[in-house]
């Protein structure tokens, strides 16, 4: 594990180690590629061991399995357009909120790096609409989930399969009643200094600042990949740079490569997807505005997605197809062939150049 091997391969950055640690002595830091490692603080820690075995690396668990799968729209057309495929996001989480309980997501910030926050309302929870295609920073939020679970608040815990599987073996079996549990499908997560060196560039072509960054506009359709940026005087641009570095496997988190969760071994709950494939399973069910893969892994999840349905028009999928059509399921993502020239390119030339050998095509 990589607390002790330093092997990179070996860590999602998950935060449970450092949440763990009794005397604070776990600090995430950033490498040369910008992902966040822990470095443990030799003078604070006490030798304790929590840090170890806490790891979800190396912790083991019963895991959870597929028991059903369903192409889920919601019936808001609003909720959709605003979500990333379906919106079933936001029917599971509306449950939660209803129940007085409260929502953990991602969302992203004024200077557009993306954290996980928690939200009481549907407003807040918004701001989890729609994927932020980076690592999250997870800080202290295992701790805030803790602390809602101990004042008996039912709380949905939204994020990748590392994230999710993080804050279950974190909290205490006597609180995981009141714990709800949603993962993505997770193609990886970009480096989020390459994300930022992105935006440098696209500020310094136009000449104007960005305001508004959206990962994935949805006014393109569904199926297609456009980000746009916002400038401050209101003008836009759309662009395939960064959807072409995501897919060009060069920047991911090098745990992304060996991914412990590109299986049908959820840790959560449910898992959501957008459901590729829906032409061929259902195609009277596709439309441009978004079909989520809607995945229950166990009967808390069965019994959660039943409170539900009345928000959502659903077909019934086969496990197999569902596994067919989502690579994820069966195998975690490849290393760019590139990935090595890529780093090196970075390092020795200007992003310039990055953007057009990289992201051009
Ligand atoms: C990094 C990443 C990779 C993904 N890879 C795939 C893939 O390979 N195949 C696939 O079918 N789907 C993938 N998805 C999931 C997909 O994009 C949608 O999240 C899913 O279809 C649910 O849609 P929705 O309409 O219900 O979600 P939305 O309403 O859009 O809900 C967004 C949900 O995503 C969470 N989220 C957003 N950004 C992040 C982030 N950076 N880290 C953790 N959680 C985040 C929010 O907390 C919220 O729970 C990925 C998402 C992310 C963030
Ligand atoms: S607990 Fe998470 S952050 Fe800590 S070493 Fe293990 S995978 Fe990395
Ligand atoms: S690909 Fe795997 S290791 Fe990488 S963010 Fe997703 S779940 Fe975590």
């Amino acid at each position: 594990m990589y607390l002790k091997t330093e092997n990179k391969n070996e860590c999602s950055g998950c935060t449970a180690c450092k949440n763990i640690c009794p005397k604070n002595a776990i600090k995430m830091v950033e490498d040369e590629k910008g992902f966040k490692y822990p470095k443990i603080d030799k003078e604070k820690c006490i030798e304790c061991g929590a840090c170890y075995r806490i790891c979800p690396n190396i912790k083991k668990e019963e895991k959870n399995s597929i028991i059903e799968a369903y192409g889920v729209k919601h019936k808001d057309e609003k909720e959709r357009i605003t979500s990333r495929s379906g919106g079933v996001f936001v029917a599971l989480s509306d449950y939660i909120l209803g129940q007085g309980g409260v929502v953990y997501g991602v969302k992203q910030n004024k200077d557009f790096t993306v954290c996980h926050s928690r939200a009481e309302n549907k407003e807040q929870r918004d701001e989890f609409k729609g994927s932020k295609y980076i690592q999250s920073d997870m800080n202290d939020i295992i701790k805030k989930v803790k602390q809602d679970l101990k004042e008996n608040k039912k709380v949905l815990f939204s994020g990748t399969p590392c994230q999710v599987h993080a804050v279950k073996v974190s909290v205490p079996e006597k609180y995981q009643e009141n714990l709800y549990t949603c993962d993505l499908i997770c193609h990886g997560v970009p480096s989020e200094k390459i994300f930022k060196e992105f935006l440098k560039y696209i500020e310094a072509t136009a000449g104007k600042k960005i305001k508004e960054f959206n990962f994935r506009d949805k006014r393109f359709g569904w199926e297609t990949h456009y980000e746009t940026s916002i400038f401050d005087d209101g003008t836009e641009i759309s662009t395939q740079f960064f959807r072409n570095l995501f897919y060009g496997h060069n920047i991911l988190r090098p745990s992304c490569y060996n991914c412990n969760y590109a299986n049908t071994h959820r840790p959560a709950d449910i898992t959501i997807a957008d459901f590729w494939g829906i032409e061929n399973v259902a195609p009277e069910f596709l439309d441009k505005k978004g079909v989520s893969l809607t995945i229950i892994n166990n009967e808390k999840g069965k019994k959660w997605f039943e409170n539900v349905k009345q928000d959502l028009q659903i077909i019934n999928c086969s496990i197999e197809d569902c596994i067919k059509y989502t690579y994820t399921l069966s195998n975690a993502t490849p290393e760019g062939e590139q990935m090595e020239e890529f780093w090196k390119d970075y390092k020795q030339y200007d992003f310039k150049y990055i953007i057009e050998k990289y992201a051009s095509k």
